[in-house]
């Protein structure tokens, strides 16, 4: 492993870790042993938008959300961010919330295209699958009974993350 990676490692480690340990009085607690599947989006902003955590927090609020409803981003430059808590159950896929952890990639969306015609575009970085594998492999650690998807293999009408999430992880023994 490049160095580069192992320090990615140990900040995505870091990150998976605190956000598990970390507890919210009064909210739905996501069961790890429930856990069946690890759920993969993008933010749909186009590539030249550096969107954090606290963006996405910002808009899932203004929604009337808790909070972010991802426990994990991952920013154009590969660094993963904690997002909801990961006892915590999220608000990122129809009828799996209580059943799954969902990672958000920033991206997917064409630049230029923002507005009322949007259009897909697979245009995450090396660093953000870097870094994604790596985050896939420590959430598999923690919630052996998880498989990897893609919000669209879970929910037929929409096409995010934008490309084939299982696919990806089986090039990668993930
Ligand atoms: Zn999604």
């Amino acid at each position: 492993m490049k160095a580069s990676a192992v320090t990615t490692a140990a900040r995505v480690l870091s990150c998976v870790k605190s956000s598990a340990s970390r507890r919210r009085s009064g909210s739905i607690v996501l069961k790890p042993e429930n856990v069946t599947h690890i759920v993969v989006h993008c933010s749909y902003t186009p590539p030249s938008m550096d969107v954090d955590v606290r963006t996405i927090d910002r808009w899932h609020r203004v929604r009337g959300w808790l909070m972010v409803g991802y426990h994990l981003v991952i920013r154009r430059d590969g660094t993963a961010e904690n997002g909801r808590p990961l006892n915590m159950v999220g608000a990122h896929v129809s009828g799996y919330n209580n059943r799954s952890v969902g990672v958000c990639l920033v991206g997917g969306m064409k630049e230029g295209t923002a507005g009322a015609h949007p259009v897909d575009e697979t245009n995450f970085t090396p660093e953000q699958y870097t870094t994604l594998a790596i985050v896939v492999r420590t959430l598999k650690d923690k919630f052996p009974n998880a498989v990897v998807v893609g919000h669209n293999d879970l929910t037929r009408t929409k096409t995010c993350p934008t490309f084939d999430v299982k696919a990806w992880a089986a090039s990668l023994n993930l």
